[in-house]
């Protein structure tokens, strides 16, 4: 049976002519035949001419979501096999670095919909589209084929789910139930990962060159000045770049997280990894090693300046505060609030690693903000890096937005 046809309104090819894969409900005139959630369609231009294969979501604002512009491919379960494992090879350089790798991202590997990050020999999947969920079985199958893994968990976000007309999905998919916590190894540091409960997938995959470099700056300072780094690690998670720091000879890492459970992990990281660690809310004996502080950060920038507390490393890598462009205004104040937080804390040759996972925040708007922090602190700083996320996040040059991550490294004059 041949596919329907998702016919667009005039003018509305523009996009996916520069083949951009999102087809809006706002930019479809009509379909024509039948076609179920999920379901291949061909789109056309007002004047009939093949744009792109698309699954089709009905009950989403995303009305298609694009598998291929090129009208002689088949799409079927060989086709996306292929793409699955075109995915995975890309990423095998990677696996020297970590066993914790994200395997597909969605439209950045042009599989619009599906995220796959591995752990160890742990599959966790985000099914978050009506095409993805279609095919679910013969995705699945591609991967444990690509991969070798039998296990396979499913993290999709409800919300999302719901947003795209889908059910909530959850729970294991193939082979055994995840483990409390998985063991990965990170450019030779240990983490364990709580792949069920855990944000995200779990853990902060995306950052995990941005952890090298921060005990690289660690090392860099220990042997320019014979003396450990005082590091400050703001919005810790389950303790990434504070063990990343404290491996590499950081004096002393003071780490601040809202919850408790991810400090409880942090702090088990630590001593994972055989670093002198305080427990979560132990009283501070002013000695070196790891301690974990349960505070908003805002806040505790404040206190911190109160007691004239001084970093030669800080690290801000807070949460998304703009999830659209609405919030934008009020998610510039933060950063900027954090940022000049920060800088105030910082040593003359002190260096700043500032963050912002919000797609709505572009890259150039994230320097102005953070250079207006600069500013107001009345200190001079180098720009010494722009950074992004990991290899196995790529960005597609014909979807800038995927680009979410950036950060900053600035230098203390
Ligand atoms: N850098 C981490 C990931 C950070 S995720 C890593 O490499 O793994 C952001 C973290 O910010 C979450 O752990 C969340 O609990 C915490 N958080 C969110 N808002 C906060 C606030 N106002 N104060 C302190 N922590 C906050």
């Amino acid at each position: 049976m041949a596919a329907a046809a998702l016919l667009l309104k005039p003018g509305k090819e523009r996009s996916l002519l520069r083949r951009h894969p999102w087809v809006h409900a706002t930019a479809v005139a009509r379909i024509e035949g039948e076609a179920a959630p999920g379901d291949l369609v061909s789109v056309r231009a007002s004047d009939r001419r093949f744009l792109a294969w698309a699954a089709y979501s009905p009950g989403s604002l995303l009305r298609a979501r694009c598998w291929s512009f090129d009208e002689a491919e088949r799409i079927d379960d060989a086709w996306f096999a292929a793409r699955v494992a075109a995915a995975v090879a890309r990423r095998a350089p990677l696996r020297e670095a970590s066993n914790a790798l994200r395997l597909v991202y969605g439209e950045a590997d042009r599989l619009p919909g599906l995220v796959v990050d591995q752990y160890d020999d742990q599959l966790v999947v985000q099914v978050q589209a009506a095409g993805v969920d279609a095919r679910r079985e013969p995705l699945l199958d591609a991967l444990c084929r690509a991969t070798g893994c039998g296990n396979v968990y499913d993290r999709s976000d409800s919300a999302l789910r719901e947003r795209e007309g889908l059910t909530p999905g959850g729970g294991v998919l193939r082979g055994r139930a995840p483990p409390a916590h998985l063991r990965i190894v990170e450019h030779g540091v240990q983490f364990d990962v709580d792949v069920r409960r855990g944000h995200k997938t779990g853990f902060y995959i995306d950052q995990r060159d941005n952890r090298r470099l921060a005990a690289e700056l660690v090392r860099d300072q220990l042997a320019r000045t014979g003396r450990g780094p005082r590091v400050l690690n703001c919005f810790c998670y389950t303790g990434g770049f504070s063990v990343a720091a404290a491996r590499a000879g950081a004096a002393r890492v003071d780490s601040v997280d809202s919850s408790a459970d991810a400090l409880a992990l942090a702090h088990a990281n630590a001593r994972l990894n055989g670093l002198p660690s305080a427990a979560p809310g132990a009283p501070d004996d002013g000695a070196g090693g790891l301690h974990w502080t349960a505070a908003d950060v805002f806040e505790h920038l404040r206190t911190l300046r109160d007691r004239n507390a001084r970093y030669d490393l800080i690290v801000l890598d807070p949460p998304k505060f703009a999830t659209n462009q609405h919030q934008v205004e009020r998610a510039a104040r933060a950063y900027k609030d954090i940022n000049l937080g920060a800088l105030r804390l910082l040593e003359p040759g002190g260096r700043l690693l500032s963050f912002s996972c919000s797609g709505a925040i572009e890259v150039d708007l994230f320097q102005k903000i953070v250079a207006g922090a600069v500013f107001d602190a009345g200190v001079d700083t180098f720009l010494r890096a722009r950074l992004g996320a990991g290899a196995d996040h790529p960005t597609l040059m014909t979807l800038p937005e995927g680009e979410y991550l950036k950060g900053l490294l600035l230098e203390r004059v």
